[in-house]
């Protein structure tokens, strides 16, 4: 019997969709995951009753997140991803043949479980040759890294339960340091579709700025996410996204995505106007 899931995008605005089969369902110790079967979004990752993955549009999201800092770092060689849990940021690492290591940091092993075993299209990550999964607190696991990575890409969930220590100024500064010294990072950094969404990304870019010399937002559509746009944010010790682009790379290795190229890598950073005052 067809049922529905309301996807909350703010304590006031909720989308229903209907699901054709639940298809994981169980509390961790650190969240409720639910796995869900949409006729709209294709196959859901819930966690604490928010959408984190969907089949729909997962794609412009880690392409987004993963593409962006690749093509502009200039030697990729040590990736740390905190949280990525589905799989999703390290499908689309692996689409680079530079990367030497990669060390992902997520809490909660009943997330990896179960996206390997019902998401094969981003749980597929987890059988990327050059992988080391870490199950633990990555706001502990980021302490003592110092020098350590060329791009930390933060996969976190909404700043809520576990994840809010993933949105402290702390966790960016152990970030800053764990990179070497031209090492940058990106973020996935919310929403300013509505007011209290809004004030959390304020409070988000204020503290990287405190943090990293250059911050730079980047933006795209994810209707699974929210009705507006959803916003990622790129820190970094030296390299410029627009000006350090990797065009030669790029083409080389002409990666066949179903969202990010050139184009849309240069045309994400340009922000409307309410934006562009706001940060
Ligand atoms: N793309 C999704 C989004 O934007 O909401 C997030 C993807 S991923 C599923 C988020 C992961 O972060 C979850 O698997 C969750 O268990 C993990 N997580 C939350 N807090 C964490 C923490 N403190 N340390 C490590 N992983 C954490």
């Amino acid at each position: 019997m067809d049922s529905w899931f309301s996807n909350k995008y703010s304590p006031n605005t909720i989308l229903n969709t209907r699901i054709r089969k639940t298809l994981f369902k169980g509390v961790s110790k650190y969240q409720k995951i639910e796995i869900l079967d949409s006729y709209d979004f294709g196959r859901m990752l819930v966690l604490d009753g928010i959408v984190n993955v969907s089949e729909y549009d997962e794609f412009i999201y880690h392409e987004m997140m993963v593409h962006t800092p690749l093509f502009t770092h200039s030697n990729p060689g040590k990736i740390l991803v905190i949280g990525g849990g589905d799989g999703g940021i390290v499908r689309e690492l692996s689409k680079h043949p530079r990367i030497k290591e990669i060390d992902l940091v997520e809490i909660d092993p009943m997330v990896v479980d179960n996206c390997k075993r019902f998401l094969p299209f981003v749980g597929v990550g987890f059988k990327e040759p050059r992988l080391k999964v870490h199950f633990q607190d990555a706001s502990q696991f980021i302490k003592n890294k110092e020098n350590s990575y060329d791009v930390i890409i933060i996969d976190a969930p909404d700043p809520i339960g576990e994840g809010k220590r993933l949105f402290q100024k702390m966790f960016y500064k152990n970030c800053f340091l764990a990179l070497k010294e031209d090492g940058l990072l990106t973020a996935q950094s919310e929403t300013p579709t509505f007011k209290k969404e809004l004030k959390i990304m304020k409070s988000i870019y204020t503290k990287m700025n405190m943090v990293f010399p250059i911050v730079k937002m980047f933006t795209a559509y994810i209707p699974s996410y929210t009705i507006g746009i959803w916003c990622f944010a790129f820190c970094s010790k030296k390299y410029d996204p627009l000006i350090n682009f990797q065009k030669n790379r790029y083409k080389k290795l002409s990666i066949k995505n179903l969202y990010y190229n050139d184009n849309i890598h240069q045309a994400s950073f340009a922000l409307p106007n309410y934006l562009k005052d706001m940060f």
